[in-house]
């Protein structure tokens, strides 16, 4: 961590002070601040303003109790959180996180953090997210349904097409969003598509947004490889996790002619040195969802349950599965095998330590608020063929995204260059995408 100008220093104590004991979210505002000294000092109007001390207050959070009823008759109690972080672009938008670890500081860290990948989009969209601590892993799909329909019988009073538009995220995919959409309806008796993006693609999804996280991740390192006169064609990745963002990275590398040889799950990790066999992968998560043993099982490969998936070389490695699961060491594992670019397929991955290793060592480092906002800006495009009652082809919508992340890798470039910087695309990202939220912040009065 780089040392503050003592202006933004006193702000975030300020931080650390009203939102104690939130460690992820002390975490997403720390990095966000470390590239702020030069914008502050062209921009004293920021300071003026309040924009920055604004912009770490939520607009409005929101806390509830989720009760269902398991299969055996017996009274379940959740916590379920949104946190509606920021609205000068847009609705709020952010998805939904199913998973035991969810508390008010993992919503926050990623509610910050949306505000910023959202205003890289280029978009017309707030940031947000929410939540809940229900663990869907071992729940029939019964017990699903019932927990969602309890989520939403509260959510729905603050979300909308027009107010908020929640999505998926950890824990929450099809299955659930069908759920939370079929039980809004029934609620509220209006078909109103825009209130949820990830939707089936009968039923108002768009085309590849099940695919666009993954794919725009990817994306987002072939314009990095092509800014260095290189492309993927025999490239070995890495990918951790096996979920939604994960399953979509490995197929578009190898469809750009590289080889993803190792995944993850929460269980362990494999190594495939013939590529990992995609369509089985697919049916062991998506069809069975079973655990990643079955991959191994079925392919005749260990399954590594007590080392960290970062000690296999690579040139490229895309942490996809969750918060701080590359550290400073695995950093310098990856570092030593000679790895060239990382990118962050998950939100915040990296852990402080893990990025400095990268960048001490010259290696292109890729945040997620900048190359995993293809998910985002996807439903962005859900939300449009929403507005206008249309239904684009894969072909289109795949088109769109690729243009999407190739403008948002050009914005960091761009502005890592004007901030004297080549190559930083923490600073970029954190720089850009800030910049266009303050300004609207700043157009709009004190609000
Ligand atoms: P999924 O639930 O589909 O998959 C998550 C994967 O990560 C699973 O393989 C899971 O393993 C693994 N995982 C989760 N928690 C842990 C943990 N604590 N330790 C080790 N492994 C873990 O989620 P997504 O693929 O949708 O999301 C992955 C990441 O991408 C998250 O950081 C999310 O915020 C981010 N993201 C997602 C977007 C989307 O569109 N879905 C958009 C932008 C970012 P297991 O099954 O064993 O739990």
């Amino acid at each position: 961590m780089s040392t503050l100008n003592p202006q933004l220093q006193s702000i975030f104590d300020e931080v650390l002070r009203r939102n104690a004991g939130e460690l992820e979210f002390h975490q997403a505002v720390r990095e966000v601040f470390d590239s702020l000294g030069p914008v502050v000092e062209k921009h004293p109007e920021y300071l003026e303003a309040s924009i920055i001390q604004r912009i770490c207050e939520p607009e409005r959070q929101i806390i509830f109790r989720v009760p269902w009823v398991d299969d055996s008759g017996t009274v379940q109690i959740n916590r379920g959180f949104r946190v509606q972080f920021n609205s000068a672009l847009g609705p709020y938008k952010g998805g939904l996180r199913f998973h035991p670890s969810v508390y008010l500081g993992i919503v926050k860290f990623l509610g910050f953090e949306q505000i910023f990948k959202n205003s890289l989009t280029g978009m017309p969209i707030g940031g947000a997210k929410g939540g809940s601590d229900f663990d869907p892993k071992g729940r029939s799909d019964a017990e699903v349904m019932r927990f969602c329909q309890s989520m939403m019988t509260e959510l729905h009073r603050h979300i909308g097409e027009y107010t908020d538009v929640p999505a998926g995220d950890i824990g929450v995919g099809g299955r659930e969003l069908g759920y939370l959409f079929g039980h809004y309806k029934r609620l509220t008796n209006k078909y109103e598509s825009g209130v949820l993006t990830g939707k089936g693609i009968t039923w108002g999804g768009s085309r590849v947004r099940k695919e666009a996280t993954g794919y725009g991740t990817v994306f987002f390192v072939d314009e990095v490889l092509r800014s260095h006169g290189d492309s993927f064609d025999g490239k070995r990745v890495v990918v951790s996790g096996s979920g939604n963002v994960a399953i979509y990275a490995i197929e578009k590398v190898h469809d750009l002619g590289g080889t993803v040889v190792a995944c993850s799950d929460s269980s362990g990790f494999v190594v495939d040195e013939d590529g990992i066999d995609l369509a089985l992968l697919k049916e062991v998560k998506e069809d069975r969802r079973a655990r990643l043993s079955e991959y191994a099982e079925a392919r005749d490969v260990p399954l590594t349950s007590n080392g960290s998936i970062w000690d296999v070389p690579c040139d490229v490695a895309l942490p996809c599965a969750t918060e701080n699961e590359l550290s400073e060491q695995d950093a310098v594992s990856l570092v030593k095998n000679g790895v060239r670019i990382v990118a962050e397929g998950a939100n915040m991955p990296t852990t402080p330590g893990g990025i400095k290793a990268f960048k001490e060592a010259g290696v292109l480092f890729a945040p997620g608020k900048a190359a995993n906002a293809g998910g985002v800006a996807t439903s962005a495009l859900e939300m449009q063929q929403n507005a206008s009652r249309d239904s684009w082809t894969a072909e289109h919508t795949e088109a769109r995204l690729a243009e999407i992340m190739r403008d948002i890798h050009h914005s960091c470039a761009e502005t890592a260059e004007e901030y004297g910087a080549p190559g930083d695309y923490v600073l970029g990202a954190n720089i850009a995408g800030f910049t266009r939220v303050a300004d609207a912040m700043l157009a709009m009065g004190v609000i």
